[in-house]
């Protein structure tokens, strides 16, 4: 297997932005403003790419249930990108406005995996609705991104991830449980049909020197050739861009479309002064692509995601709690060299292991 020149010189970016949560899920309800209808489509944590797809399909259901010749979508990330071409797929003509578009946004700023119930929700506040519902977005985001597969530039692709640990799986789960003390809502069992289950691999099966080794099958998304992608078919398909800011709803009734579909990600908090949306800072550090790296790992809180755009190092220490409510926007260089510290350990631990 391709060992990971991990060392913090070949890091060559580090970035940050904020996942847009909200304890009770996403908002997807409508309002009207004077004779303009708002769809609202924003809030969705840490999943908003992987359910990009199924939220937005529900989105533009309802926007064109009124039959608009012309729709506007506020937001250029994954949410409103989506939206958009659904919107032109169901034969609207559509301008999307936003302050900044793809990779400018903070959706450039994601991992880039199929992470649909990542800090989506808490169970409590969700209620039990929200797991049905979520359900529907994820089985239609999954087989959508089936139409990405395979493509010139490779904008999605499965990946192998091996998790590394030093205890058994039934300590590493309850470490995470326990973690979890806010009550971060868990669907994926909802959708198990969809994706192969993790194999724990026998001992010697890997190069890698942990006494557990666990190997799952995962949908990863190259962000840049997959942003590409998008804002291309968007604009192939006629689509315009305008780049403006919103201070305020009432600005919305000012556009010539009376059809909004509102995504504005974090953006929300400001713009409908939407307190429930809180945010979960996020960092990756960037190790140079390296092409022959085709597996993902997880070892001592560390991920790693072999994207062609950059490998993507993220310390993910405490779980879905790291980072909530801090809105600190920006990155911390010695963050990723510990973590590619930790990476650079595995391979030195393997290097020294005893050959069998
Ligand atoms: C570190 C990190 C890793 C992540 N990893 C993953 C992952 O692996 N998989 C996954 O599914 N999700 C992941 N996420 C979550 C995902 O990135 C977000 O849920 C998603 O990007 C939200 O997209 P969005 O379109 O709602 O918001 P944004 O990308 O923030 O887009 C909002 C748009 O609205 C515009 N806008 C906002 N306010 C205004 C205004 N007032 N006027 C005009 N325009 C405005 C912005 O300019 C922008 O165009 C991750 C998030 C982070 C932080």
């Amino acid at each position: 297997m391709v060992p990971i020149r991990a060392r913090a010189d070949r890091l060559f970016d580090f970035t940050c932005c904020l996942r847009p949560f909200r304890a009770s899920g996403p908002r997807l309800d409508t309002e009207r403003l004077g004779d303009t209808l708002v769809v609202h489509n924003y809030g969705h944590g840490g999943s908003g790419w992987s359910l990009s797809w199924g939220s937005s399909t529900l989105a533009v259901q309802k926007a064109m249930a009124a039959s608009p010749k012309e729709v506007a979508v506020l937001g250029c990330g994954a949410l409103g990108l989506t939206s958009a071409i659904l919107a032109q797929k169901a034969g609207a003509s559509v301008t999307i406005y936003a302050k900044d578009q793809l990779p400018q946004t903070r959706s450039a700023r994601a991992t880039g995996s199929w992470t649909p119930d990542s800090r989506i929700a808490l169970t409590d506040a969700a209620g039990p609705a929200f797991g049905d519902l979520w359900e529907q977005m994820a089985r239609i985001s999954f087989k959508t991104y089936r139409q990405f597969l395979g493509l010139p530039g490779t904008p999605v692709e499965w990946i192998d991830t091996y998790m590394l640990a030093d205890d058994g799986p039934d300590v590493v789960r309850a470490h995470y449980q326990a973690l979890n003390t806010l009550g971060f809502a868990e669907y994926r069992d909802r959708i198990s049909d969809l994706t192969p289950r993790r194999e724990i691999l026998p001992p010697g099966a890997t190069p890698f020197p942990t006494p557990y080794v666990s190997r799952a099958s995962n949908m990863m998304f190259n962000l840049a050739d997959y942003g590409h992608t998008l804002m291309s078919d968007f604009y192939a398909a006629g689509g315009k861009f305008v780049q403006t800011e919103f201070h305020s709803p009432s600005d919305l009734t000012r556009l010539k479309e009376k059809l909004v579909i509102n995504c504005p990600g974090y953006g929300g908090r400001a713009l409908w002064k939407d307190e429930s949306l809180i945010p979960v800072r996020g960092q990756i550090s960037w190790l140079i692509p390296q092409p022959e790296l085709t597996y993902g790992l997880f070892y001592k809180d560390v991920s790693i995601v072999p994207r062609r755009d950059g490998i993507v190092v993220q310390a993910v220490e405490g779980g879905d709690l790291k980072g909530f409510k801090d809105d600190r926007e920006v990155a911390d260089r010695a963050e990723g060299e510990a973590a590619v510290a930790v990476i650079a350990g595995l391979y030195a631990r393997m290097a020294a292991a005893p050959k069998v």
